[in-house]
């Protein structure tokens, strides 16, 4: 029997009953904790494939199973992205509000295609961008809407051996490669470059299995902004990681975001660092979106990727 939330039945802010499909590294990480941290959500259930256990509720092999067995309000999709789009829109068609971690899809086709069908049965899509939910993030993109934007340079340098272990699906077609993690810089540099991004030139380093780039440089023009907007992406990066966005404004003022955006310098001196958390706040606008039955879908940054992939130019190591 299908069981689902009465379509006309508007839940409370805390009556918001979810379910996480895709229980790995960043569901057990930041989603579970989110979740439970937050009064208007109550985890139901997992859908986990290969099974979780000491979770407390209901694991599901397959979100349709679970889907015809469980009650549910809303989803958190974090299964890897090439598969999001068929699960989302099975949500969605069933009534269920809709958070898809980041990259939200495989293709903007699919994310738009996402969108129209929340349009039609008047459910949440909210595409999150993590970083984007940083405080610190939010001030430079204040003081950037004041004075300008001059010129920004990213480096986003990681080991992949230590952010995404014994994971495959990022070299397979669909899996963006160092874009999986450089997406988040990305997503930063929509929010507060005041013009729309343009890719003007990438260079793709490709990783030996040949699909996806482990490393990337793209150079990005901006309307309005006269200095250059660079980006360099590399997961071949040991030691400590680097995230840092350095930028200055159009009336001289040094900005540098670091610790993935969760730190803001002014010029040199320590301005905002840190605050409630990346993941609490995006399911604080979950609550909200889903209790006005709104949504928030940015494919921007998803878009900044298919660019640069369109232009690329490919070396080989
Ligand atoms: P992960 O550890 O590989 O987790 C993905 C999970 O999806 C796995 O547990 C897998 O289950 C599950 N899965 C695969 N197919 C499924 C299906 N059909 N139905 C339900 N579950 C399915 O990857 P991750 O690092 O958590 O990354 C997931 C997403 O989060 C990516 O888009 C990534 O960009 C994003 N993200 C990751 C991080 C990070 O630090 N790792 C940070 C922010 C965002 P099985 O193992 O049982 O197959």
């Amino acid at each position: 029997m299908l069981r689902r939330c009465n379509p006309h039945r508007r839940p409370a802010v805390s009556d918001l009953r979810i379910a996480i499909i895709g229980f790995g590294k960043i569901a057990r990480d930041q989603h579970a904790p989110a979740i439970a941290s937050n009064p208007a959500f109550q985890l139901v259930a997992l859908v986990a494939p290969h099974g979780a256990t000491d979770v407390g509720v209901p694991v599901f092999a397959d979100h349709r199973e679970m889907l015809e067995n469980i009650e549910l309000d809303a989803v958190a999709i974090c299964t890897p992205p090439d598969i999001r789009y068929g699960i989302a829109r099975d949500c969605l068609e069933r009534g269920v509000h809709v958070l898809l971690e980041k990259p939200p899809c495989a293709s903007l086709g699919e994310i738009a295609d996402l969108a129209e069908l929340s349009r039609r049965t008047e459910r949440s899509l909210f595409t999150t961008w993590h970083a984007q939910f940083n405080d610190a993030v939010m001030e430079a993109a204040r003081l950037i809407a004041r004075e300008g934007l001059g010129s920004m340079r990213i480096a986003w340098l990681e080991d992949v051996e230590k952010w995404h272990p014994g994971q495959q699906w990022i070299w397979e077609p669909g899996g963006f490669g160092v874009f999986d993690a450089g997406i988040n810089a990305l997503s930063i540099a929509t929010a507060i470059c005041p013009a729309r991004l343009l890719v003007r030139r990438a260079v793709f380093t490709m990783h030996r299995a040949g699909q996806q780039p482990t490393a990337v440089t793209l150079g990005m023009t901006a309307s309005g902004v006269d200095g250059p907007i660079e980006a360099m992406l590399d997961w071949r990066h040991k030691g400590e990681e680097q995230w840092t966005i350095d930028i200055r404004t159009g009336a001289g003022t040094r900005l540098r975001l670091s610790d993935g955006g969760a730190t803001l310098r002014i010029d040199d001196l320590p301005a905002v660092r840190h605050g409630r958390g990346e993941y609490p706040a995006i399911y604080e606008r979950f609550a909200a979106l889903a209790r006005d039955r709104e949504s928030l879908v940015d494919s921007e940054p998803l878009r900044l990727v298919a660019d640069a992939c369109l232009l690329a130019r490919r070396d080989s190591i």
